[in-house]
Formats: structure tokens, sequence, C-alpha cells
């Protein structure tokens, strides 16, 4: 993300009372040494650590984390806190609970593994809308864990904005984890045929079909709004990954008038067949086969123009 990339060029400036001009020269010059493999980001941490620099002890933005950052501080409000799970997985079991935290710079989930921490959730003393202070917490793939070596606490802090929109972060198929915002770019490879079905007009929930029309189970007798799901296989030369397109975003694309017409589908379908595309969206479990799925929120046709610009900006 280049706001977060500003922002650690700034603090390796201030914190190395280096000029930020001399600062991104040193970080070009590490990646142009590393081929340009590793993200400007990294090769900005690399520097970092060279110049003794630690973010130990500094407060960090939520824009400013990166994978693989120890003792992690972070002043953030609680967006989201999802219900406590127990677990019990190869002869361990114990408690998660998972939150969203949010600044003026971004959102990350949260993960909690320790009891105490898992009590504040449980016993309503951390809530939606509180300000928390996290120490020495880590950062994995997009999220902050805290262990019982962290500290977390209820801050006295305002943050009065906060960016709650989710961050998209490009990632490759063989990289992704579950629940997080994605983009990827690949390639089209397979495309199923449409799914039809009827929901609620009221609260969306599927509607049982009876001789005299539909119900929904709680708002009876309904007149029901017909939706449709595809399924896609997206391939990105790293591995394949099985996406699900719902009807807000298919009708974005096309009617569902002519995904019902085979004809019709059948142009939808080779024009987007092999075809490179962007798409964005969640990853999620699917828990009928036990594997990681896409839901996509935005798809768009990669640009061989606006692809080349990227890579020679790169
Ligand atoms: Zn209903």
């Amino acid at each position: 993300m280049p706001e977060s990339y500003a922002l650690l060029v700034e603090r390796i400036s201030s914190s190395a009372k280096i000029p930020k001009e001399e600062v991104e020269r040193r970080i070009e010059a590490r990646r142009a040494k590393l081929s340009g493999l590793i993200s400007k980001e990294g090769a900005a941490q690399i520097i970092a650590a060279e110049l003794g620099i630690t973010f130990d002890s500094v407060s960090l933005r939520i824009s400013e984390l990166m994978p693989g950052m120890k003792k992690v501080n972070v002043t953030a409000k609680v967006i989201n806190i999802f219900p406590v799970r127990s677990f019990d997985k190869n002869g361990r079991s114990g408690k998660v609970a998972n939150l969203i935290v949010a600044d003026e710079t971004g959102n990350s989930k949260v993960v909690l593994w320790d009891t105490n921490h898992i009590s504040l959730i449980e016993n309503k003393d951390v809530k939606a809308g509180d300000v928390i202070e996290i120490r020495n917490g880590s950062t994995r793939e997009g999220e902050i864990h805290l262990s019982g070596f962290s500290e977390l606490k209820k801050s006295s802090v305002q943050i009065q904005t906060v960016k709650t929109e989710t961050n998209f972060s490009e990632k490759t198929i063989d990289s992704l984890s579950e629940n997080g915002g994605v983009l990827i770019r690949g390639t089209i490879v397979q495309m199923f045929t449409p799914r039809f079905f009827s929901v609620c007009s009221q609260c969306g929930k599927k509607v049982n079909q009876e001789v005299d029309g539909f119900s929904c189970n709680e708002h009876g007798k309904v007149v029901p709004k017909e939706r449709a799901l595809l399924n896609l296989i997206l391939d990105d030369g790293t591995e394949t990954l099985r996406t699900v397109i719902f009807s807000d975003q298919l009708e974005k694309m096309t009617s569902l008038d002519k995904l019902k017409d085979p004809v019709q589908f059948e142009i939808f379908k080779s024009d987007l067949l092999g075809t490179e595309v962007y798409v964005k969206g969640m990853v999620r479990k699917n828990q009928l086969f036990n594997n990681l799925e896409l839901s996509i929120q935005d798809l768009e046709k990669a640009d061989p123009d606006k692809l080349i610009e990227k890579l020679e900006k790169n």
C-alpha cells in the first residue's frame, strides 16, 4: 500500500535522522539489488533493521502494519466482535476470539489467544465502539495476534473517524488464508451453469415452496425475489481457486434473464472464459468441501495497457 510505504519512509527518516530522499534511494537500491523480488515495504523494513530502527516501542497506525512484525503496539477502535469460539485440535483445546479494530488509516482483524484477554470480551469489559490499546502483539497475514505476553486494555484515546472499508491486499492463490479481503489477478478457466433460487423479499432468506406460493419462516406468505449465483474457477499460475459471484455483483455484469437463456449464457461465458481478470472479494472456508472459496465483490477484466503500466512502475 502506497500510504503505509510513505509513513514507513517518514518514520525511518525521522528515527535515523536521514533525509527522506536518501531513505527512498536506499530502499530503491536494495530492491534493485534483489532484482525487484521484494516489495518497497519489504525493502523499507530491511533498511530500517539495518539502521537499527525497531518499531517496538512506537505506536503504529494500522496501515503501517506488515506481516511478520513482532512487538507491535496499536491503539484502535473496536468495530466488530465475533462470538468466542472453543477449539479442540491436535490435543490442544482452548478458546479464541476475533475482533476487528480500525483507526483513521485502516482496519485489521485481531486474534486473541489468551484467556485473560478473552474474558474481557466475554465479560463485555471491551465492547464494539471502545478504543483499545494493544502492546506486544505480532502480525501475521493481515492480522494482529495477541498471546499471553501481549497486553490488551481499554484506552481513553478518542478516535473519531475510522476507516472501515475492507483493505484488499493483492495476493496469489497459493498464499491465501481464511477471512481476508484480497485482490487476485487470474484467468477464468472454468464457469459453471448459474443456479437460481428464491428468497424472501423482506429478509433475503430462503423461502419454502408451497402448493399455493412461497412462504418465509419469519414473514409467512411472501412474493419471493429471484436470486442467482455463479461459480467460477480462477487460475493465477500458482493454484486454482473456486469462486462464487452472487446476484448483486452478477447483475452488474448481465441480467438474470440473459443468464437463464442458454444462448445468451453461452455468449456471456465465451466472453469471460480464458480471460484475465482482477477480482476483489472475501476469502471464506467452504464448510461443505473444506476448502477456501472466494466470494467475489468486484470483477474487472485486466486491461493489458494498465498491466504494462503497472509492471513498468514497479
Ligand atoms: Zn422473510
